[in-house]
């Protein structure tokens, strides 16, 4: 038995010890509150379920990235300063082409890709943090 008690989000009974399994974030006391409750629970549970796996994904995809980087001294300064001319020359939205960088430093063409792919993320991150900064007044 567990001593973790949480309340039902159908009912409201203090002794909920199901979990919903998609967004993890829900609790009930069982199968048939959380039927009852689906009809209001499914927006956001499909909304939270989104979030954790686009985190769950991100995740994996910057442990390549760091794992690529090392591999092959992406961070040197020599290296860093490359790419970051590649990039500048390319410009973000055309992207480099992967099969080039990946002869660049002799790394696989999937390895490119998963490198530029990160890149590409990480510049667009920064985009929408502006953007999102700008729209809330800052950044003027
Ligand atoms: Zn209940
Ligand atoms: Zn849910």
């Amino acid at each position: 038995m567990s001593t973790d008690n949480h309340q039902c989000a159908a009912c409201g009974a203090a002794s909920a010890s199901k979990r919903c399994v998609s967004c993890k974030s829900v609790w009930y006391c069982g199968r048939d509150c959380q039927v009852s409750d689906w009809k209001s629970h499914k927006a956001k549970c499909k909304a939270i379920a989104a979030d954790i796996a686009q985190a769950d994904s991100h995740e994996i995809h910057k442990k390549e990235f760091d794992k690529i980087r090392t591999k092959y001294g992406l961070s040197t300064p020599e290296n860093a300063e490359k790419i970051a001319n590649m990039l500048a020359d390319t410009g973000a939205n055309e992207g480099v082409s992967a099969p080039k960088f990946a002869e660049m430093f002799g790394m696989s063409t999937t390895e490119a890709v998963v490198f530029l792919e990160w890149i590409k993320v990480g510049i667009k991150f920064k985009e929408e943090t502006l953007d999102t900064a700008k729209k809330a007044g800052f950044g003027k």
